[in-house]
């Protein structure tokens, strides 16, 4: 099957399947190969790798990852792209197609089917609609994963990568940054997609931490601390945690723990580091 990563071989399966690019899917198939080669070359994906792929729409990028790994699984959810990827990948004996939505799956199970429990490679150009919840789910959940190399809206690659003190930090860049190594590695205008998005977009690579950056003691309550700072953003740190309905800590606590830490009682959640949220996660809890 041709190399689809251009506009003409692309349409010509579109026409050839009649297919219909659905927006609930977030559907924007990449035309171009420099943007490709791109992602394949920042994955790092050698022959020894195992790579789930989310949202392989018509199988473009899917062709160059079979091309390098040594196994792909491929996990699709609209009905209609299932024939057209059988289509496009039957040259291919190292591609697994998995019809499957990408929220509901158990991907522990894939893992551990596909690559006997040893960590993958996460690689995709993701449905925009549910960016946060597919990198979170991956993350929290613990699946056994080397890295992600994904493609997002720009905006919220560099949420992914800040640090405090800029109005793009928050609640995700924390928990990315606990779990990973960020690093925005290209920038992908609207023209390299059909349909083209409304929004810039960039690939980020996601290196996994062997150990956290920070040692907490319940990493339960650091993300609740963390999310309910920033679920009240323009409020000091005391008032979000004590109006926050996830927590049961009083403005007193809260205030002798932050004197503790050496920082001023009026500051405000977007103004601690990881370190400082996990400090004030253990002082929270005796
Ligand atoms: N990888 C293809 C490419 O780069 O041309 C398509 C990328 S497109 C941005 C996102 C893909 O994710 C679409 O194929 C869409 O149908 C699929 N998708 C959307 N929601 C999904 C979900 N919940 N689970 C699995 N796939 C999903």
């Amino acid at each position: 099957m041709a190399n689809l990563g251009n506009p003409k071989n692309t349409i010509e399966i579109l026409q050839k399947y009649h297919f219909n690019f659905q927006k609930k899917f977030g559907q924007n198939f990449l035309i171009d190969t420099h943007v490709l080669d791109k992602i394949i070359e920042a994955s790092e994906i050698t022959k020894d790798d195992c790579v789930l792929e989310i949202g392989p729409g018509i199988g473009t990028m899917t062709q160059y990852l079979a091309e390098h790994a040594g196994k792909v699984v491929a996990v699709e959810i609209d009905d209609h792209l299932i024939p057209i990827l059988k289509d496009t990948l039957s040259s291919y004996d190292n591609v697994t197609i998995v019809h499957e939505d990408i929220l509901k799956v158990d991907i522990g199970r894939i893992v551990w089917e596909q690559n006997g429990g040893e960590p993958i490679k996460v690689v995709a150009n993701l449905p925009y609609y549910i960016t946060t919840p597919i990198i979170m789910g991956l993350f929290e959940s613990h699946v056994p994963l080397r890295s992600i190399t994904v493609m997002v809206q720009k905006e919220v690659a560099q949420r992914m990568q800040v640090g405090p003190g800029t109005k793009d930090y928050g609640a995700l860049s924390l928990a990315v940054q606990y779990y990973a190594k960020p690093q925005i590695v290209a920038n992908v205008p609207p023209n390299c997609f059909m349909p083209r998005p409304n929004v810039g977009s960039a690939v980020i690579r996601l290196l996994r931490h062997d150990e956290p950056p920070v040692q907490v003691r319940d990493e339960k309550l650091l993300f609740t601390l963390i999310r309910a700072a920033f679920n009240q953003r323009r409020k000091t740190l005391v008032n979000a945690l004590t109006n926050a309905q996830t927590l049961s800590v009083t403005k007193e606590e809260v205030l002798q723990a932050l004197k503790q830490m050496d920082v001023p009682a009026t500051i405000r959640g977007e103004a601690l580091t990881l370190e400082q949220f996990a400090q004030l996660s253990d002082l929270l809890m005796l």
